[in-house]
């Protein structure tokens, strides 16, 4: 059974892409980098901050989302409401992929 917070997004059409598996389509992903690849990110004089969370869309992968075969697309607002993803996906319940290297 899905908690509230993870069933909450901002529009209807995102949650769509939100609840579909990643092998179906365009999807969209909720992920948040490692702990290794953030200080990874320090070392090499960019950094990423600390516990914040990605949102990414995709046109669908098996296995690891971080795999050649996906095309990703990092994305900082909802590309039907216009609503600032971080506003809407702000907790770590609410990730939908962590299979991935980052
Ligand atoms: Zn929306």
């Amino acid at each position: 059974m899905l908690s509230n917070k993870r069933n909450k997004t901002c529009c209807i059409k995102l949650k769509g892409l939100y609840d579909v598996s990643p092998e179906l389509g365009v999807n969209f992903r909720v992920i948040k980098n490692s702990n290794e690849f953030i200080e990874e990110s320090k070392n090499r004089g960019f950094p990423i901050e600390n516990g914040k969370l990605k949102y990414i869309l995709t046109d669908g992968y098996s296995g690891r989302l971080s795999s050649k075969e996906s095309k990703l697309l990092f994305i900082e607002y909802c590309p039907f409401c216009g609503k600032k993803l971080s506003k809407i996906f702000k907790d770590d319940s609410q990730i939908n992929e962590e299979n991935h290297e980052w």
